[in-house]
């Protein structure tokens, strides 16, 4: 587990405490003669963990965006051409895609995510990533970048379903 999982468990259990809090809280205030103290104090106790809360979620974010610099800068001078280099196959997807711009270039609607999910993403699955044969191209970091270079290659969504959903 890495350091950004970790503080977004700690979020996920700040977050189960304040809605047992809240619930408490919920309880006092429906007594005949809440005390003001308690109510105030379970208040002010509910403040502070959503601020503590919110402390270690922008942190989780910041975490988040270090791992991904770092994995940048371990991606970089391993482009496509180089893992196209340990698995060919990798070209032909490319080619497939290439193609599939070309051929659908006067269609009315075009959907990217469709097309990927459909036509490409099994391929790629299988020939990077945790799936795949040669030891260089298990990693997540070898699948995030085919994967996110080859969609990238698709046209981008025209009057599409998924665009309706936004
Ligand atoms: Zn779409």
């Amino acid at each position: 587990m890495n350091k950004f999982d970790e503080l977004l468990n700690l979020t996920n259990e700040l977050n189960e405490i304040e809605r047992i809090f809240y619930e408490i809280f919920r309880i006092l205030i429906k007594r005949p003669n809440p005390d003001d103290e308690d109510l105030r104090d379970l208040e002010n106790g509910l403040k502070q963990l959503g601020n503590l809360s919110r402390m270690i979620f922008t942190l989780s974010e910041k975490c988040l965006e270090m791992e991904n610099k770092a994995e940048q800068s371990r991606n970089a001078g391993k482009n496509f051409e180089y893992y196209a280099s340990l698995e060919p196959k990798l070209l032909d997807i490319r080619e497939d895609i290439i193609e599939l711009t070309v051929s659908t270039q006067n269609d009315p609607s075009f959907c990217a995510n469709v097309a990927w999910s459909l036509l490409f993403k099994q391929k790629v699955n299988t020939l990077v990533g945790y799936s795949a044969v040669k030891p260089e191209l298990k990693s997540v970091q070898a699948h995030n970048f085919v994967t996110r270079t080859l969609y990238d290659l698709l046209p981008p969504c025209r009057n599409c379903f998924c665009l309706n959903l936004e």
